[in-house]
């Protein structure tokens, strides 16, 4: 960075600094983790307390980053190396409720959430270890991988213990994680008498309280255009999670190979753009966003059914958007927007 531009940078964080002291009714803070940036917003508090819970939060982050991660050694790869060798483990404390709520929204989602295809995704190179430009995964290997196909019904916890009967059950928590991490969070700042918070991480979040006399207003992103697509207002204690084909993509020959896996075939899920949750908690909100993205236009009001979930708007590969009634009155469009929308039965 040139010294310029680093006086500015400077120059503008100290003015964020001080926008934190000064205002006592709203607190903004930013930091990286899970890949994405976090920004935390917490309103009504005083700044002591504001600068106590974000770094208390920052800390949090990191410390699941790490144990949590899928490839970078810690807690989850620990255990997927003793999985590996067929061990029965003591699971570390730190990720076993995680890992009994992704197997249980698993089955909910009938496996098209499907937590242990970490193997899939690393042979997809998702895993920081891109494919050689214009190349696919081979096709031997993936074959063999989906025919060993390993689901959440292939792991055994009886107590803190865990083994699997699936040698090619590898953990990817990567499209649960984040909602997770999010729900912890939120209940730390809630441990400290904090009742209006929005956490934000890359716009998948969770908020609760309000912003002051108003709720919070939420853009969703246009998963072809830059912008976004509608907003929605959200208080009480609300998630809202997208999951999208535009977030980690290549392409070969002019198509767009994605990081979303159909657990099914092996290869991305094809027929959705992107899919919208609004959900109480994160973690199943996030869970649920995969699971619909891959059930596609066709499928994904059997597996809201079954997930319990009920506001989804799916954008499809034709630009047809699909929504349930609930989804559709509180969405609203931007203007420009002239999209077909497909209205679903009520999830009830
Ligand atoms: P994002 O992380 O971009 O918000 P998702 O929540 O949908 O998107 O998570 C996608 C990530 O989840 C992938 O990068 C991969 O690690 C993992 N994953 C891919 N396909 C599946 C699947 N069918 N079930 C569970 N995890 C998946
Ligand atoms: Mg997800």
């Amino acid at each position: 960075m040139n010294p310029t531009r680093l006086f500015i940078v400077l120059l503008l964080s100290l003015v964020a600094t001080a926008c934190n002291q000064d205002n006592s009714d709203i607190f903004h803070d930013q930091f990286f983790a899970f890949g994405t940036l976090i920004d935390l917003t917490l309103y009504d508090v005083d700044p002591a307390t504001a600068r106590q819970a974000s770094e208390q939060v920052e800390q949090d982050f990191q410390d699941m980053h790490g144990s949590w991660h899928a490839w970078q050694a810690g807690d989850l790869t620990r255990l997927n190396e003793q999985l590996a060798s067929q061990e029965t483990v003591t699971a570390d404390p730190s990720i076993l409720p995680l890992i009994r709520e992704a197997n249980r929204l698993s089955q909910l989602s009938n496996g098209l959430f499907n937590p242990v295809i970490g193997e899939l995704v690393a042979l997809w190179g998702f895993h920081d270890n891109p494919l050689p430009i214009g190349t696919l995964p081979d096709k031997d290997t993936l074959k063999k991988l989906v025919a060993q196909l390993p689901s959440a019904a292939d792991i055994t916890i009886e107590g803190n213990r865990i083994s699997t009967r699936n040698p090619a059950a590898r953990y990817d928590l990567g499209a649960f994680a984040k909602g997770y991490a999010i729900d912890r969070a939120i209940d730390r700042l809630r441990e400290l008498g904090i009742r209006n918070a929005i956490i934000n991480a890359g716009g998948d979040l969770r908020a609760i309280g309000r912003h002051g006399d108003r709720p919070w207003r939420i853009g969703i992103r246009h998963p072809r255009q830059p912008g976004i697509l509608a907003s929605v207002e959200i208080e009480g204690d609300t998630s809202l999670f997208t999951s999208g084909d535009y977030e980690r993509f290549f392409e070969v020959d002019g198509t767009r190979y994605h990081h979303i896996i159909d657990p099914r075939t092996g290869y991305p899920a094809d027929g959705t753009t992107s899919v919208t949750i609004i959900y109480d908690n994160a973690a199943t909100a996030d869970a649920a966003a995969t699971a619909l993205f891959v059930a596609g236009p066709d499928e994904w009001l059997t597996v809201a059914r079954r997930m319990g979930i009920r506001q989804v708007m799916l954008v499809d590969a034709d630009s047809v958007i699909h929504m349930n009634p609930a989804m559709q009155s509180r969405i609203q469009f931007e203007p420009g927007i002239n999209a077909e929308v497909r209205l679903s039965e009520p999830l009830p």
